[in-house]
């Protein structure tokens, strides 16, 4: 067979080839191959450079689709040494770094050829040649390995021996080969056969790279492969809209055949965006739907009682009324407050209480309620409750109560309390109303006192030792006396003494010298003795330890006595009872006499007197002596609260070291004050500093060494007694009205037994703390001595100025003033405590005061005083001063009226009153009023003259048939009020009866 006959089979061969689906199958779906040159898309003669002639030969063909394709083909195995190229169109490079090119070619198999040579082979090889533009000709390059770069030789996977009867050619190789990397602007290729009978049927020259794609949420570029095989080109891939970096960098690497690998790092969909479309989309939850927070889960619906606001929802927003605590997660529906606590139940046990209740309805959709327990004391009518203060104790706790029970204690003992039980939840700050409450009312019982904190030692001698001790922290009542026991350290507990003493100071007299004492306290009220105080130790003096303090003492006291007779009786006084403290054993001293003679009889040996500071030589010495300078920077004013004589009067605290803070009164005196003025206004602390009893203002200290000058004293809430009662009009049980005389008298007694004349013992002058603790004060003396007439309570007379209306008579004729004097007042102190604050007298001129007085006219029971009350008051007013009953006897008188409740129900009948030769206001003759509005004025009502008139009130006849139903429409809710005029009603119909049957 010749070459051409060869050739022709070739040929069939490629015509039957068409016929073929001529695909070229592809690589990986990752991989992109960008075409550089195909030889099957020609169109005319491919018109490859061959060499030499004689060698390759261009053919044409059909593709499947008819097309022309064009194909190369040499067959010369018959003669030996071949060496045929053929060489492709310069092919730009573009970018490529690395070629591929795919052969489709057929090779006959030599076995296959009859009489071929051993020359025949079945191979050929590929070689590319760089260049920057298409520079080749015809010799050039040269036709042989370098300049041309081999790529491989490359063998038929099958050759064939023959065709087949049908004509049909099934051997077909297909071969890629790769080289890089190419840098040059552009290459050809070349094929070289060297003695085979072979057909090129195809040429495809290509280059790849990875495509633009979306993975792991993020957008990597197109990207070229690298120059080898084994290369990774790293590409840099952005977060796809709405996606955000979660690990960074985000990395694919494209190898050497296109394909992505190696992925690093990811993207999220933000939140508000779920990711769609295999993760290449980040798209916006709708609306109803959320997503909290980056990631891959899908948009939630809104949870119950929310909504969203927009598309894209990072949360939905609860609706009106709902809420969500910082802590609740976004998919928890949003909550509402609680209702109020259910089934209250009180279990009140003297002075103590223990609610307990159920849990609300309605828990507002939440698990996290818990309860808080406001707690009100409150007066016996609907008005004027306030917050308990911070001494009541709540177990385990008042507020965050997690148990639907409390256990409540050291409230004040017959008082009347409201506790709000709140249910809150960890919605119910956001809620604009307060927590729902139930509330209980209940009443506490009597109890005995609490126990006296501490007992100090106030003096000491060889055979005696002067106690002092505070008032129990919960009197829970009047405190009628107190019980002290004492025993030597080393004797046994059973051996000890009792004394008992009415103040909270006592001298224990009988002692040994030089020996230990323990000693403990308790305080007794109606209820009983309350706890005994813990041991406290004292020792008194050794007989040497005394009479070494004695010698001390006298060259000072003598001394220092050169300046004034008065101070020489001072010093008398303090000689004398220094003697007498050491003589309190030996009864016939000399000096005791003398003492009690001074002293008007009253004072027990070594009790305490008070001395006058304007009897000092330099009343400044009685400041240093009876009043602590404190310190300025332990002092911080809060607020004005008053207008004192001298100054503002401010609340503040006081800081002193080594004590706890404490509320103060502070009052200061004026800027450019006169020397006088000082003197006057710091002599309050020099007599105020001398006393000692829970019933008397004390004084914390004074500040004279800065600017402005200040006396500091306890706070006192409740401010002074008389607008107190006022504002509280109708509100307190005739005990607590009681409690509060008591407590009075029982600081005039003190004053009294230190011989002490106040002078100005009314209601203004009475300060009141929030356990409603009525205190004496105002010592001051400047309104006595200054002829200032601006405050028409205190009139001129002759060596002074008086208060006329609860002076008695022998003071305002001829300045009598007594401790008895002083009881007259207190009368008055009663009547104005019982009438809730009205002025004594109202409207009547002094003169007439003064006139009625003379007459033996003396003030009526106000409304509702028990008649036990009223009759004290009158002895009070004895025109003979003798006759006035002592403090002390008062004090007692009041002890048995609170011991015994039942002796203050009896009232001044009403019908008598009109015939009491004494005044009354309190039931006017409302005869004497031409309307009902004139009746209002008279009985302070004024306030409800409209409602009246608006109810139809408005004649004598009306208004006497008014029930309680009618006077509540009027629209008085106050107890107190309801009183008030229902009394002067049944009076208003008293008299009318009375008028009737004259008439008839
Ligand atoms: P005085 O100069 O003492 O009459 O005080 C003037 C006003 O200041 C009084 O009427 C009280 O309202 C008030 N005040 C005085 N001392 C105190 C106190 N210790 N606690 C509370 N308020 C006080």
């Amino acid at each position: 067979m010749n070459a051409l006959a060869l050739h022709s089979q070739m040929l069939g061969m490629t015509m039957i080839m068409n016929f073929l689906c001529f695909l070229w199958i592809l690589p990986s779906v990752w991989a992109v191959e960008e075409v550089l040159m195909d030889s099957t898309t020609a169109t005319a003669e491919l018109g490859w450079t061959i060499y030499p002639s004689q060698g390759w030969e261009e053919v044409s063909g059909y593709d499947e689709n008819m097309n022309t394709i064009r194909t190369y083909q040499v067959c010369n195995v018959f003669d030996s040494s071949q060496n045929n190229w053929v060489r492709t169109k310069y092919i730009r490079r573009r970018g490529a770094q690395r070629i591929h090119v795919q052969m489709k070619f057929s090779v006959r198999d030599c076995s296959s050829i009859p009489n071929v040579p051993g020359s025949c082979k079945e191979t050929f090889n590929l070689y590319y040649y760089e260049s920057d533009s298409d520079v080749a000709t015809k010799s050039s390059p040269a036709w042989m390995e370098n300049p041309w770069i081999k790529v491989d030789t490359i063998a038929a996977d099958e050759s064939f021996s023959q065709v087949d009867l049908g004509g049909r050619i099934m051997k077909i190789n297909s071969e890629i080969r790769s080289f890089g990397p190419v840098s040059r602007n552009g290459f050809y290729l070349a094929f070289q056969d060297y003695g085979a009978c072979m057909s090129l049927i195809a040429v495809r020259v290509f280059y790849r790279k990875c495509p633009r794609v979306i993975q792991n949420g993020a957008l990597f570029p197109e990207t070229l492969s690298g120059a080898e095989s084994t290369s990774l080109v790293a590409a840099r891939g952005v977060c796809v809209p709405n996606g955000e970096e979660v690990d960074v960098p985000i990395k694919l690497y494209c190898n050497g055949d296109g394909e992505w690998m190696v992925p690093i790092g990811r993207c999220m969909c933000k939140a508000g965006y779920e990711a769609v479309d295999n993760g290449t989309i980040c798209k916006a939850c709708v609306s109803g739907f959320f997503k909290a927070a980056q990631g891959e889960h899908k948009c939630l619906q809104c949870p119950i009682n929310s909504r969203t606001t927009t598309e894209g929802a990072t949360n939905c927003v609860c609706r009106n009324g709902y809420y969500r605590t910082d802590s609740d997660p976004a998919q928890m529906p949003c909550t509402t407050v609680p209702a109020a606590p259910q089934n209250v139940i009180s279990i009140v046990n003297e002075t103590s209480l223990r609610l307990e209740w159920s849990p609300p309805q309605e828990s507002g959709g939440r698990d996290d309620v818990v309860y808080n327990i406001i707690c009100k004391s409150c007066g016996s009518g609907r008005s004027g409750c306030t917050r308990c203060g911070d001494n009541v104790q709540f177990v385990p706790r008042q507020l965050g109560l997690t148990d639907t029970r409390v256990h409540i204690s050291d409230l004040l003992a017959h008082t009347q309390y409201t506790f709000e039980i709140q249910a809150v939840n960890g919605v119910s700050d956001q809620s604009p109303y307060s927590p729902q409450y139930t509330s209980v009312n209940i009443t506490t019982n009597q109890a005995a006192p609490s126990a006296v904190s501490i007992i100090h030692q106030v003096n000491r001698s060889p055979t005696s030792i002067t106690l002092s001790w505070s008032q129990p922290d919960q009197p829970n009542g009047v405190i009628l006396d107190y019980e002290l026991q004492y025993y030597e350290k080393n004797q046994a507990e059973w051996n000890s003494s009792l004394s008992r003493s009415q103040t909270n100071t006592a001298v224990i007299r009988g002692l040994r010298p030089g020996t230990i004492y323990v000693f403990q306290v308790r305080a007794r009220t109606v209820a009983g003795f309350g706890r005994f105080s813990g041991k406290m130790y004292f020792q008194t003096m050794t007989e040497e330890e005394y009479n070494s303090s004695i010698q001390e003492k006298l060259p000072l006291i003598i001394g220092s006595s050169a300046a004034g007779v008065v101070f020489i009786l001072a010093v008398t006084v303090v000689i004398i009872v220094c003697r007498s403290r050491r003589s309190s054993d030996r009864p016939d001293s000399e000096y005791t006499d003398k003492l009690q003679h001074y002293t008007s009889g009253h004072m027990s040996p070594g009790m305490k007197i008070y001395i006058d500071p304007f009897t000092y030589e330099d009343p400044n010495e009685a400041v240093r002596e009876f009043a602590k300078e404190i310190e300025i920077s332990c002092v911080k004013i809060e607020q004005v609260i008053g207008a004192g004589e001298f100054g503002e009067v401010c609340s503040g605290n006081l800081r002193q070291p080594g004590k706890r803070e404490i509320l103060v009164a502070i009052k200061t005196l004026k800027a450019g004050y006169t020397e006088r003025q000082r003197r006057d206004f710091l002599s309050e602390a020099s007599i105020m500093g001398q006393f000692d009893h829970p019933n008397i203002i004390h004084l914390e200290g004074v500040v004279t060494k800065s600017s402005p000058v200040m006396i500091i004293t306890e706070f006192m809430e409740n401010g002074s007694l008389d607008s107190f009662l006022r504002q509280n009009d109708g509100q307190f049980t005739v005990i607590q009205l009681v409690g509060m005389l008591r407590g009075i008298a029982a600081g005039m007694k003190y004053l009294c037994d230190m011989n002490y004349v106040h002078r100005d013992l009314a209601a203004r002058n009475i300060l009141v703390n929030s356990n409603l603790v009525c205190k004496v004060s105002d010592f001051g003396l400047s309104r006595f001595l200054e002829d200032d007439t601006s405050d028409p309570t205190y009139t001129s007379a002759l060596g002074g100025k008086i208060p006329i209306r609860w002076t008695a008579p022998e003071a305002i004729q001829y300045r009598k003033f007594t401790s008895s004097s002083d009881c007259w007042s207190y009368g008055i102190v009663m009547w104005e405590v019982m009438s809730y604050g009205e002025r004594p007298y109202w409207d009547m001129s002094n003169q007439d005061v003064i006139n009625a007085i003379e007459q033996d006219y003396r003030l009526p029971p106000p409304m509702d005083c028990p008649s036990a009350l009223h009759q004290l008051m009158l002895d009070c007013w004895q025109k003979d001063r003798n006759n006035r009953p002592k403090f002390s006897q008062i004090v007692n008188t009041l002890d048995k009226m609170i011991r015994n409740p039942n002796s203050l129900k009896a009232m001044t009948p009403l019908s008598s009153s009109v015939h009491l030769p004494l005044l009354d206001r309190s039931t006017p003759d409302f005869s004497s009023f031409s309307n009902v509005d004139e009746w209002l004025d008279a009985i302070k009502m004024s306030q409800y003259k409209e409602n009246f008139s608006n109810e139809g009130f408005t004649s004598f006849d009306a208004v006497s048939q008014m029930t309680m139903e009618d006077i509540l429409r009027v629209g008085v809710t106050l107890a107190g009020h309801q009183k008030k005029i229902l009394n002067s009603i049944q009076s208003m119909r008293a008299q009318m009866n009375q008028i009737t049957s004259v008439e008839v």
